[in-house]
């Protein structure tokens, strides 16, 4: 223990065994044991008590939308990593599409790591994209290291990233199941969004007609037949839909290789609540009566969805129109998830180390990186979020870090205030004040 730089104590620790009193000893930026709270400090290591404030594991966000090169104006990696570093949030993986170029090929991946490596302030790994026409590049990109891929069922918003038809879908998660992949879904199909109302205009209500449940149903209930036929690996993105979870609960039980995530926005607000015109909460698929949400949450607790990503998609402010049929779809919350999540789980009952399951430890699991990140023990990185789960704020659009300032969670009294964040026993981000950007760029398996 001698080489031990860093000593962090607090009297709530949250570990895989539960949350207690404890001192984390760090050694070159990794978790080097995990001693009693009054544990003795090594000679020459620095102690940083947080006192009754929460030591957890940094958040690993694994849906974010960084769109960096090419749509920088709407978010960049410089201001995404700040926000997430603010929010408790120590490693992003960014989304393959909105970006110009999309991450589709090996040289667009090089191309988004040669714009990322120098402004990133927490780690960045990348997913690639399932086009109609980029079977060939899937493996290789697969051998530079990506997480995944993603694919859409219907239009994505952006020409550049066209969807799969049934073929499609069939010959990429052939493709990527043979070389032991992971497919990751936006599941709604384009036949019930085109039978749907095709309404417009400012009324919220109207908006949810045209991408009604069914279209996430079908969807879904597609993809696991031929997940269960391929015997794919594969992970349904923004899950919002509770009708599709009786489907998804009987093909884990059969053992399809079925992964689900759900998001902040779906969890913590409500189709009830929207205001006509506020087009800060439209996003695909969209956020759904309260009802829904109250199983959502139950799906959560029972492990029929397993994780909780933000699906940060933001836009500059001209595109958030009162028109919801021509507004940009995609909400901003990548500074505020962990707040938001906690404040509703601590409402319904639920711990910390419920909101550490889903944010940190499962989407650590869902990419890989779970010998590496995701849980406050021996041999991770030295990954954390101080947080006073107690203390409250109110948002406010202009303390954000984010490019563009647009948020549905504005004027939102939230529970939970972290405090500071580390990166590799570094402490990356304390009252606002950040260290110049010390993320690594992380690959697949590296
Ligand atoms: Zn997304």
């Amino acid at each position: 223990m001698s080489d031990v730089e860093l000593v962090l104590r607090s009297t709530r620790v949250i570990t895989p065994e539960g949350t207690r009193p404890a001192s984390v000893a760090v050694s070159g930026g990794k978790i080097a044991a995990v001693l009693p709270h009054d544990a003795e400090i090594p000679a020459g290591a620095r102690l940083e008590d947080f006192g009754d404030d929460v030591l957890m594991p940094g958040i690993v966000d694994t849906h974010v939308h960084v769109n960096d090169p090419g749509r920088t104006e709407w978010e960049g990696f410089w201001t995404a990593t700040r926000a997430a570093a603010a929010g408790g949030i120590t490693t992003i993986v960014d989304m393959p599409l909105n970006s110009l170029p999309p991450t589709t090929t090996t040289a667009n991946l090089r191309t988004k790591q040669d714009v990322a490596a120098a402004k990133a302030h927490i780690d960045v790994g990348f997913w690639g994209g399932a086009l109609p026409d980029n079977v060939k590049d899937l493996r290789p990109l697969h051998d530079a290291g990506v997480f995944g891929f993603k694919c859409f069922l219907s239009p994505s918003g952006v020409d550049e990233f066209p969807h799969l038809n049934g073929d499609q879908l069939t010959a990429s998660m052939a493709e990527i199941a043979g070389f032991g992949g992971l497919l990751i879904v936006h599941a709604e199909d384009p036949h019930e969004l085109d039978v749907a109302p095709s309404n417009s205009g400012p009324k919220y209500d109207d908006y949810l007609a045209t991408r009604p449940r069914i279209s996430e149903d079908v969807a879904i209930r597609g993809l696991i037949d031929t997940a269960k036929r391929i015997g794919a690996r594969v992970h349904i993105l923004h899950l919002s839909s509770s009708d599709a979870l009786p489907l998804i609960a009987a093909a884990k039980a059969e053992g399809v290789k079925l992964t689900v995530e759900t998001c902040p926005h779906y969890l913590t607000l409500t189709a009830e609540e929207v205001p006509d015109g506020a087009s800060e909460f439209k996003c695909c698929p969209p956020i759904r009566e309260a009802a829904n949400q109250d199983l959502l949450w139950q799906a959560l607790a029972d492990g029929t969805i397993d994780c909780v990503v933000t699906d940060h998609s933001p836009s500059t402010a001209d595109l958030k129109t009162d028109d919801f049929a021509t507004a940009w779809g995609g909400i901003s919350g990548l500074q505020l998830s962990l707040s938001a999540i906690w404040t509703e789980a601590r409402k319904r009952g639920y711990s910390l180390e419920d909101v550490v399951r889903w944010m940190s430890s499962r989407t650590s699991e869902l990419v890989g990186l779970d010998d590496r990140k995701g849980a406050i023990a021996v041999g991770r990185d030295a990954d954390f979020a101080v947080l006073s789960p107690d203390a409250t704020f109110t948002v406010d659009p202009a303390e954000l870090q984010h490019r563009n300032r647009v948020t549905a969670y504005a004027g939102k009294t939230l529970h939970g205030v972290v405090r500071s964040t580390w990166l590799r026993g570094e402490r990356i981000v304390a009252d606002g004040e950040f260290t110049a950007p010390q993320g690594k760029l992380l690959e697949r398996n590296k």
